[in-house]
């Protein structure tokens, strides 16, 4: 006997988000988050992506939503120095959420509150060891140091995870020399804000609004006349490794303008100071026996706007399967799948952002040429269109085995509007348990039969929809459609493919 089946080391976004799927799934989960408060130190400004989707899949996006203090933003996002600006289509593949990240932490603790998952504060794990039945953890907590052990152990302890080092799963990548600063900071009085945003500061003269790049790195100015807050950034080339979890401070943003304007600015409390720094870094593998890595503890990317998604994506890829395996219904090889779709996934979203790197970082006339052409090519809606689903990842289609393919399979599933015998629903709101779903749209008895078998896993619901993408879609509990039966597919060949389907992701009937 262990003392929990799960144990999640780190209650961030991922490990908070684990710990409610887990929980959903119907396994209790032990997190175990060294701080003992938390975090107060900025992060994050905002959520985008597929992970959006999911929320809406789990039926949290509208109290998401309602949580931000800021409306939606235009659907534009940076690209490394140019622009992705995705309000030219009706239909955007990628949206954001501005929700600052301790605001999204503590929604996401309450969710994990109010599905009864066990978070321990100022537990600090310190030390693993593993066999072939069980994890065991050391942990320094508030009382001292004690062992706890558990079936399984995921580590979603942040970029310096201790549990990725513990399980000696290398880190391998490249640190970028660039360090990025944000503040909104009150200006000095005698500072005035021109009517262009533009400001003038005695004794220096003008800096402008927007951006300026000097020899010494970018600078970023965001200002209205209307307002004594200004917002600035700034990029320097800098080899400092900082670490997230120490704030930034003002006299680090004076010294920063200093060194890229030269110019002397006493500004008032701050608002908002963060700093980010680039690194590009993936765990060589995810798992290693009965622990796994999910989120910065398993990647870093050398872009902004995308961890969180890409993180939060693999604690939801995770859980069922995890689930599935303390539950005792797993097929041989489910877990596997956890490294074999969400590595891949993270080598793309590498892809993408090491690009970005070079699309920003040079400053010559052949770095502004690329930038110029780029930024050109995504004026047509067939590339803004792929670049946008890559970024949001929501063009990702997991490998799905068996001989049997639909254009569907391994994709999101589409939010199709259902007409039921009880009214109108949607895909999304099927998925609000996140459990697998047999969705058939084409009153289809004898692939229902078939399903039946699996009735305490996987639930069955018969719709009509307008158009009608397959007779049948099975959906595993991320959203993601692991088998579907085209139009008019006999009996005798969807009906074994979709028996070998239910095997493959949800175990023997
Ligand atoms: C300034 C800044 C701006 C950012 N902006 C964005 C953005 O706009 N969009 C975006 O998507 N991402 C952004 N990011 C990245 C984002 O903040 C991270 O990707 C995110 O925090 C990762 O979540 P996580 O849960 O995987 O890890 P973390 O948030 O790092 O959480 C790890 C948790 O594990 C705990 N822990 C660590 N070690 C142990 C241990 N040994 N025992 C127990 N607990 C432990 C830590 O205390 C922490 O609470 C930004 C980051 C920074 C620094």
């Amino acid at each position: 006997m262990t003392d929990a089946d799960v144990i999640i080391v780190g209650a961030g976004p991922t490990g908070l988000m684990s710990a409610a799927e887990l929980r959903l799934a119907g396994v209790r989960p032990l997190v175990l988050e060294r701080k003992a408060r938390r975090r107060d130190v900025p992060k994050a400004g905002g959520l985008g992506g597929q992970i959006l989707e999911l929320l809406r899949y789990r039926g949290l996006l509208e109290r998401f939503a309602a949580a931000c203090t800021e409306p939606m933003p235009a659907p534009r996002f940076p690209f490394g120095g140019v622009h992705l600006d995705l309000t030219q289509l009706a239909d955007p593949p990628m949206h954001a959420l501005p929700l600052p990240q301790q605001l999204l932490e503590r929604l996401l603790e309450e969710r994990a509150g109010e599905l009864g998952v066990d978070l321990r504060r100022g537990h600090e794990v310190v030390g693993a060891s593993q066999d072939d039945t069980a994890v065991t953890l050391d942990v320094r907590g508030p009382d001292g140091p004690y062992q706890v052990t558990a079936r399984y152990v995921v580590g979603c302890d942040g970029a310096r995870s201790r549990v990725r080092e513990l399980a000696g799963i290398a880190f391998p990548g490249t640190v970028y020399p660039e360090v990025n600063r944000l503040a909104q900071v009150p200006l000095p009085d005698e500072v005035t804000v021109l009517g262009n945003g533009d400001l003038d500061v005695p004794g220096f003269g003008a800096i402008r609004a927007g951006f300026t790049r000097t020899e010494s790195g970018l600078l970023g100015v965001g200002s209205s006349p209307d307002s004594r807050v200004v917002s600035f950034y700034t990029a320097e080339d800098e080899s400092t490794e900082y670490d997230d979890d120490v704030p930034m401070t003002v006299p680090e943003l004076q010294d920063s303008l200093r060194r890229v304007v030269g110019v002397d600015l006493r500004v008032g409390e701050a608002l908002r100071l963060s700093r980010f720094t680039f690194k590009a870094r993936q765990a060589e593998r995810y798992r290693d026996g009965r622990i796994l890595l999910a989120g910065d503890a398993a990647h870093l990317f050398p872009a902004t706007g995308i961890a969180l998604n890409a993180g939060m994506l693999d604690a939801v890829n995770l859980a069922w399967k995890l689930a599935a395996e303390v539950r005792g219904w797993a097929p041989s090889g489910l877990l596997a799948t956890y490294q074999e779709e969400r590595h891949p996934a993270g080598a793309r979203t590498m892809l993408h952002t090491r690009a970005q790197v070079a699309l920003r970082r040079g400053h010559d006339a052949a770095a502004e040429a690329l930038r110029e052409v780029f930024q050109e090519l995504l004026t047509d809606e067939q590339p803004l269109r792929r670049m946008g689903a890559m970024v949001a990842g929501s063009d990702i289609r997991y490998p799905m085995p068996g001989s049997h393919h639909h254009p569907l399979a391994g994709a999101f599933a589409p939010d199709l509007t259902l007409h039921t015998g009880q009214g109108m629903t949607g895909v999304a709101e099927l998925m609000h348990p996140a459990r697998p779903v047999l969705l058939d749209l084409a009153d289809r008895a004898d692939l229902r039969e078939v399903a039946a078998e699996w009735r305490d896993r996987v639930d069955v619901h018969t719709a009509k929809t307008d158009q009608r993408p397959a007779d049948v879609l099975l959906i595993r509990p991320d959203a993601h459609v692991a088998w579907a039966a085209g139009p008019d597919e006999p009996a005798d060949t969807a009906a074994p493919a979709l028996r070998e389907a239910l095997s493959t992701w949800f175990g023997a009937p």
